[in-house]
């Protein structure tokens, strides 16, 4: 039987292509979503009527016991979970006084505290396989930090520690743990930034160009692969070389 995937936030944006080429690749792909059920079901029925195999489930990944069912589910259906993505995350700009701290709690819920709960969630069914790759998409930010985006930064450079000590954990066990770090993304995320702002930001960009969500589906697939086997603990760049 094919490899199973779950995609956390495969609604929209970077999780959406990273559905779409998986699928295309054969994997049995699950992806959740939070509240864009009419994307993640579109997307799921466009999949399935190219003969692809892909899944919508609901399931906020701030709810510990939503996504412990989510794999439950998902070993039920394929009888393994083979790949985790964890790519579901939120961002909010303003200044560390200025962000609400409810809404700070919300970056951290989502962007830290839901990669914890899926990887904790998961891991039973990977140790028990003996194999399993789990890939959680951070940002650059984590790596280098961005003013005004303090409560965000510090959540993505969790999700980089979480990680390191994740894959040291997981190795004997067959499992790689590897992280993605984008950098500006064409997505629905950047909608709050100004055209201006977007384009002093792209100048910025030694390859003067904004990522594609393509680009960064590329680099999960292959983490994913036979190729990175020997590959964990990891954070992979991806950001046109604005942060090297
Ligand atoms: P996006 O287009 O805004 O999509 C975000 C996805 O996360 C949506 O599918 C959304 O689903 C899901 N999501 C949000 N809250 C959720 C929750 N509580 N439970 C489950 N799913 C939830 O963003 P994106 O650019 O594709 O971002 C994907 C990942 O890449 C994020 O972790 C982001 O931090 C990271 N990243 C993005 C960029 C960038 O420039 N775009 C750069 C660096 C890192 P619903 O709509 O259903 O809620």
């Amino acid at each position: 039987m094919s490899q199973s995937v779950v995609i956390t936030g495969g609604s929209r944006g970077i999780g959406a292509a990273t559905a779409i080429l998986f699928a295309r690749k054969g994997y049995q792909v699950v992806i959740t979503y939070n509240e864009s059920f009419e994307s993640a079901n579109l997307l799921t029925r466009s999949l399935s009527a190219r003969g692809l195999s892909a899944v919508a489930m609901k399931a906020n990944v701030a709810n510990r016991s939503e996504m412990e069912l989510v794999f439950k589910e998902t070993a039920y259906r394929f009888g393994s979970v083979d790949v985790l993505i964890n790519n579901a995350g939120i961002s909010m700009i303003d200044t560390i006084t200025r962000l609400d701290p409810i809404d700070a709690d919300r970056i951290f819920d989502i962007d830290l505290k839901g990669v914890y709960y899926c990887c904790r969630a998961v891991t039973p069914y990977m140790v028990s396989q003996k194999s399993g790759r789990i890939i959680n998409i951070s940002s650059m930010w984590g790596q280098v930090g961005a003013s005004c985006e303090v409560a965000y930064s510090a959540a993505k450079a969790g999700v980089i520690g979480l990680t390191k000590a994740l894959a040291k954990e997981l190795a004997p066990s067959g499992i790689t743990v590897n992280a993605i770090a984008p950098g500006l993304i064409e997505t629905g995320m950047n909608a709050e930034l100004s055209v201006e702002d977007l384009n002093r930001f792209v100048e910025d960009i030694p390859l003067g160009r904004m990522g594609s969500p393509e680009e960064i589906a590329a680099a999960a697939l292959f983490l994913s692969g036979e190729d990175a086997e020997y590959i964990t603990g990891q954070v992979l760049g991806i950001n046109g070389g604005y942060v090297v």
